[in-house]
């Protein structure tokens, strides 16, 4: 971007994002110099502050800004039932279907043996801590249906199998390999009330 230095410093920037290309992150570069300034300081406060307000739960490693998350908070969710994902977006396309009325579980990881994410990574131990306190009898493994995904789930289904606690994992139908994130509503429903015993 031939232009003023702050101008090219944003464009590079932005230009690291997924999806924006180099000419994306110029015409927003342009764009933000064309607002009010307050829009820019206001976005750049946010941004600053983003890790600093965002942290995981302490109990499901949900993103939170307290040291609990929403749903754990919840008192009507049901408490018993756990639904096990990758990642927060999973459990957000999960809450936006209204499929599940339970709690979650976030991994943040996949088992991928060949890039160094072994079982010890995994977040188990504060799942199995929450067995007992929560009183869980369920869990229903909605990791993604990729290679990972399935293999995690059969490793945490072993884990739990001497815990007498009811594992399901959600239906196929999903985009094969796909994020939960990108199903759309029906499919992702359809695969959350097909699940199988495990
Ligand atoms: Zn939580």
């Amino acid at each position: 971007m031939a232009g003023p230095d702050a101008l090219q410093e944003l464009g590079g920037l932005l230009a690291r994002l997924p999806g924006i290309g180099e000419r994306t992150a110029q015409r927003l570069a342009f764009h933000m110099l064309g607002q009010p300034p307050g829009y820019a300081a206001e976005l750049g406060r946010v941004i600053a502050q983003l890790h600093a307000r965002v942290q995981r739960c302490g109990r499901c490693g949900n993103f939170c800004e307290g040291p609990l998350c929403r749903i754990c908070e919840d008192p009507r969710r049901e408490a018993g039932v756990l639904c096990i994902v990758a990642r927060v977006q999973d459990l957000m396309a999960l809450e936006r279907v209204g499929a599940f009325r339970g709690r979650y579980h976030v991994l943040h990881k996949l088992l991928a043996p060949l890039e160094g994410v072994g079982p010890m990574d995994l977040p188990l131990d504060a799942l199995l801590q929450r067995i007992e306190p929560e009183g869980v009898r369920e869990l229903i493994i909605a990791t993604p249906l990729s290679v990972e995904g399935e293999a995690t789930a059969l490793y945490i289904t072993e884990v739990v199998r001497s815990r007498g606690i009811a594992v399901s994992r959600i239906a196929s139908g999903m985009p094969h390999g796909g994020e939960l994130e990108y199903a759309d509503p029906i499919t992702l429903g359809r695969a959350f009330d097909g699940r199988r015993a495990l």
